[in-house]
């Protein structure tokens, strides 16, 4: 959330105080012009007066391509089993099968779940887990049959491209295949985690055991020609780059260009302190504000013109740097969650539950308009008014301060 003096710098006059070289590229960007590796490398690098004008520009075509409304759904996480022998180094969720705290749900008790959900008013369930080494290939398909006997009408978002890929080396089935199957169970979407950096040398340092850039896209590819949309991810603040960041959001760009079946980008900032890779010097202690917020504006800027939404990461980001995001390109607060284990396994503080009243008060708080939406992004409510639901939550929200320049504009940024 920005000083509310902040929020009103007008992008005309955050754009004058820039550098002239960043001032002429968010100038095309806000024209709506496509912009080219070296323009996005320019602006991953913004600092100051320019990181400012970036931030200014990506709300500014924020407004313009999604409104005021700041959607989120209201939804459940399932984590269907922590047992996972992949070992990704960022990763503090997945378990060894005899860890002490190593589980794995029946199917009934996940359907159990998703009724109490229904029951709350979640629209949509969010499925994904560890990579047991012993999983059925079918498990996935049986999981969905049978949460869809008991609710055809729950939006079923669930498994990465990583375990579609586990499920097609287990089955044997063409990819194609395999997806046409998940889809005939009642998969309406897939999520686009697993995604790291789209980059085969940062994925190496990773994680060597998961899927490669070419698996993930073709999975993506596969799923959209097949009319099952997915989200797209990147996930930033450990080892990369942010030319990795430039390059990650060209690709998505690239595929949504031909395919159309990205509904929302999400930046998913590292938690690093229950991690290999933190504790082992392979990463940076996690994303920083400035981070956030670059990596936000960014997308909405190099994303222009071929996804709408940008989403931000409560559980990843946390009430008040989400906000902040909310205000440099992003419109989305995703979902209201019920549970979430990954986050928190790997040292999130956030990452439980946010009742929808919570989430429209602090949508309120920095002046935009709640709308309770479908994972399609179909606006199911508009709450124009505040109602007796909406409260803040009960931990204190920090307004970031940013130093004043000789321009009259935030010198670094927030
Ligand atoms: S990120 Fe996923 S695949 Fe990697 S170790 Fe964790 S649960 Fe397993």
């Amino acid at each position: 959330m920005l000083k509310p003096e902040y929020r009103e710098i007008p992008w005309e006059r955050a754009l004058a105080a820039a550098s002239p070289n960043v001032s002429s590229i968010l100038d095309k960007a806000l024209a709506g012009t496509d912009l080219g590796l070296e323009e996005g490398l320019a602006l991953a690098h913004a600092e100051g007066n320019d990181l400012t004008a970036l931030v200014k520009a990506a709300d500014e075509i924020r407004r313009r391509v999604a409104g005021d409304r700041i959607t989120y759904v209201v939804n459940r996480n399932l984590n269907f089993t922590n047992v996972c022998i992949v070992g990704c180094s960022f990763c503090g969720f997945g378990k060894a099968a005899d860890a002490p705290d190593a589980y794995f749900h029946s199917n009934e008790t996940l359907v159990a779940k998703c009724l109490e959900a229904v029951e709350l008013g979640a629209t949509e369930v969010c499925i994904q887990g560890g990579l047991p080494k012993d999983l059925d290939g079918y498990y996935y398909v049986k999981l969905i049959r049978a949460i869809k006997a008991r609710l055809p009408n729950l939006h079923v978002h669930a498994f990465s491209p990583m375990e579609i890929v586990y499920g097609v080396e287990k089955t044997r089935l063409p990819l194609r295949e395999y997806l046409q199957m998940l889809k005939d169970a009642g998969l309406d979407s897939i999520p686009g985690t697993a995604a790291e950096i789209l980059d085969d040398r940062v994925r190496k340092s990773l994680s060597p055991n998961k899927l490669k850039v070419r698996q993930w896209i073709e999975v993506v590819r596969t799923a959209h020609e097949l009319g099952i949309p997915s989200t797209s991810t990147m996930m930033y603040g450990h080892a990369e780059e942010p030319a990795d960041w430039v390059r990650h959001l060209l690709l998505l760009r690239e595929i949504q260009k031909e395919t159309r079946g990205f509904t929302e980008f999400v930046p998913l900032g590292f938690i690093h302190s229950q991690t290999k890779l933190f504790q082992k010097g392979g990463a940076r202690a996690g994303h920083s504000i400035h981070e956030d917020l670059t990596v936000h504006a960014l997308s909405r800027v190099l994303l222009n013109g071929y996804i709408v939404n940008i989403q931000v990461s409560w559980v990843k980001l946390g009430y008040a740097d989400s906000l902040a995001c909310l205000e440099a390109g992003a419109n989305d607060f995703g979902g209201t969650l019920m549970e979430e284990s990954i986050s928190k396994a790997a040292g999130a503080n956030f990452g439980e539950y946010v009742a929808p009243g919570e989430f429209r008060a602090l949508i309120r708080s920095i002046g935009r308009i709640p709308a309770e939406r479908a994972t399609s992004y179909k606006i199911r409510k508009v709450f124009e008014h505040p109602d007796a639901e909406e409260r803040l939550p009960a931990q204190p929200l920090p307004v970031f301060a940013p130093a004043t320049s000789q321009v009259a504009v935030p010198a670094t940024g927030y």
